[in-house]
């Protein structure tokens, strides 16, 4: 799941600005999972903004509305009348869900209202943690299902680095630090009696499949529909 946190209130209202017709948008997706941007906190942050406005004597006219992923057209669809009525919209998807809702309707002024964190999992009630940083090149076969690139502070592939203290990774401090991933690596495949895959070097790694300078792209021809001549 994709992990995102709020803004900070003041922050978000300083984005929102002057806009008189406010559109809070949600996603039911995701974000709701990490109570950043769901239903729920549409609600509240919605209500906060009103009050706000009524307290500096500048009454904004707020509304709120949650899709279940804006990150696809047929959910932004639903909500494009509420859209091109709005002076503003606060998104509170991901980052790709605010490009989604912007590139769908070019007009809008469309505003980012959460920090997008990283991929991971929930690790705990309240707590969630890095998983996987997108590389484009899954080493999780040869790594017992711990990810280096994610999880060793220096993302290496050949661990682990002479700072790996008592299974803690050197970075951070007290209880702050983390476990040392490639502590994790040799444990697990220790257990798993595959010891032999953390002694062969791995090759450089081709970071083009990672980050390029550009943004990458999946494109599965077998699972296309023809096309319809609308747009992409
Ligand atoms: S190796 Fe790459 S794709 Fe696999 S979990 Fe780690 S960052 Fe994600
Ligand atoms: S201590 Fe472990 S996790 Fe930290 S940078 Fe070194 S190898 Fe990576």
């Amino acid at each position: 799941m994709i992990v995102a946190e709020q803004k900070p209130l003041a922050e978000i209202r300083a984005l929102v600005g002057d806009a008189k017709r406010v559109l809070v948008v949600g996603c039911g997706t995701c974000v709701t999972v990490c109570f950043a941007g769901g239903a729920k906190e549409a609600g509240v942050l919605g209500s906060l903004l009103r009050m706000g406005a009524q307290l500096d004597g500048n009454v904004k006219d707020v509304s709120e509305v949650t899709v279940q992923r804006q990150c696809e057209r047929e959910y932004l669809d639903g909500i494009r009348e509420q859209v091109e009525q709005a002076d503003a919209v606060l998104s509170l998807g991901c980052g790709i869900g605010v490009q989604a809702i912007a590139e769908q309707f070019p007009n809008a002024i469309v505003v980012p209202g959460l920090n997008t964190s990283f991929l991971g999992k929930p690790a705990a009630h309240g707590e969630w943690v890095e998983r996987c940083a997108a590389c484009g090149n899954c080493l999780l076969g040869v790594t017992g299902g711990i990810c280096p690139i994610a999880r060793c502070a220096k993302q290496l592939l050949n661990g682990p680095c002479g700072g790996s203290s008592k299974g803690k990774c050197e970075v951070g401090t007290g209880d702050s630090k983390p476990d040392c991933a490639w502590q994790l690596i040799y444990d697990k495949l220790k257990a798993q009696d595959r010891l032999h895959l953390i002694t062969e070097v791995a090759p450089p790694k081709d970071w083009r499949t990672s980050r390029d300078g550009g943004p990458r792209r999946i494109v599965r021809e077998d699972l296309k529909l023809p096309s319809t001549g609308g747009q992409k």
